[in-house]
């Protein structure tokens, strides 16, 4: 598996492109912004982008999407439930003071029971409400890897004051979904350093038994 990581535009969000070796087929995940160096990375494995797939509508991991459908042909895929979220996108490109992106338009929803590819990878969406209604993970059961978007981070959980956000919902979907899977996991969060599902069983302040 080709995979790379970028953290792009001002919040440093984890763009991952992931790629297949033989064929060269490829996914974009979390767009956000710097979409010249998602290119350059595409370019240098010599990848073609069939899926660019976004973990929810927060305009760090969005807000670069359509220029990278318009260079590559991807369609866009977001969990509907977070469609109201991705009409707000001027909103909050005033919270974080960047420039509107403008329309993003998402040409297919994608929730838990389907997979999204890049070659012979394959990810299982799972959808994990709470940060936002639609965020999504996606787990690649034959690689043992996690891109969990903002629902797990390093120590940490994703923020649930923004509209959408449920502290209730996220901890179901962290303990239903996320928790039960493998202790070997790798988990590549929207921003910060990798952690593995069994790391942060033992040590997370938001996930640890009392
Ligand atoms: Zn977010």
């Amino acid at each position: 598996m080709i995979h790379e990581i970028l953290p792009v535009g001002p919040l440093r969000c984890n763009c991952s492109v992931i790629g297949d070796e033989t064929t060269r087929e490829a996914m974009v995940i979390d767009p956000g912004d710097d979409i010249e160096d998602v290119l350059a990375v595409i370019r240098k494995h010599n990848l073609q982008v069939k899926q660019i797939v976004i973990t929810h509508a927060h305009i760090d991991h969005v807000g670069g999407a359509m220029k990278l459908r318009a260079a590559t042909g991807a369609p866009i895929l977001l969990n509907q439930n977070d469609y109201e979220l991705l009409k707000m996108l001027d909103v909050q490109a005033a919270w974080i003071g960047v420039a509107d992106p403008g329309k993003v338009e998402i040409d297919g929803s994608v929730s838990t029971g389907e997979n999204v590819t890049a070659g012979s990878h394959t990810a299982q969406v799972l959808h994990t409400p709470g940060h936002t209604e639609g965020s999504i993970c996606l787990y690649f059961a034959a690689d043992k890897k996690l891109i969990a978007g903002d629902t797990l981070f390093a120590g940490s959980i994703g923020r649930t004051d923004l509209p959408g956000g449920s502290m209730q919902k996220i901890m179901r979907s962290l303990h239903d979904t996320v928790m039960a899977l493998p202790d070997e996991t790798v988990v590549v969060p929207g921003h910060g350093r990798l952690t593995t599902i069994g790391d942060e069983r033992e040590s997370n302040p938001f996930l640890v038994k009392q």
